[in-house]
């Protein structure tokens, strides 16, 4: 098991709950967006895959991969964070969770709108590891930005 030092308990259950039992990890079948990115510093690896409704917002979600505890927790707890949304609005949340890692102050609303997300926050004590935690949300960026330009 890798180390998660820094994290306190509660979030350490958080992160190791999800690498352990992701969320929305089954392939969608034709998606809307299809995306894979990978991390060489770690060996991470994040496919992300969106279908979204008529209205344009997102009404599934698949993230798989593997790597280690952090970025595939931070996959699994997005999945979590985008149903509903529009491009837009995904474009939102990524900026949101860019802020929270790099240590800017982000309101008890946002924090809330975040839901266990906020347990990466430890994360970010450890550069390094700041890397993992964003991966997915490096390919929830590129397939908003798909999404803007209109792929079906
Ligand atoms: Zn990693």
């Amino acid at each position: 098991m890798q180390s998660l030092e820094g994290l306190d308990e509660l979030y350490e259950q958080i992160v190791l709950d999800h690498y352990r039992n992701p969320r929305h990890s089954d392939l969608l079948t034709s998606p809307a967006v299809d995306i894979e990115v990978n991390n060489p510093f770690c060996g991470d690896e994040i496919r992300l895959q969106l279908k979204t409704g008529d209205d344009g917002r997102v009404s599934a979600v698949s993230v798989a991969g593997r790597g280690c505890a952090i970025s595939q927790s931070s996959g699994s707890l997005l999945t979590e964070l985008v149903h509903g949304k529009d491009a837009a609005g995904l474009h939102g949340t990524v900026t949101l969770v860019r802020r929270l890692m790099k240590g800017d102050p982000v309101s008890e609303a946002e924090m809330d709108a975040l839901g266990d997300l906020s347990a990466l926050s430890g994360v970010r004590k450890f550069p390094v590891r700041i890397k993992c935690a964003l991966l997915a949300w490096s390919a929830l960026e590129e397939a908003a930005e798909k999404l803007e330009q209109g792929a079906k």
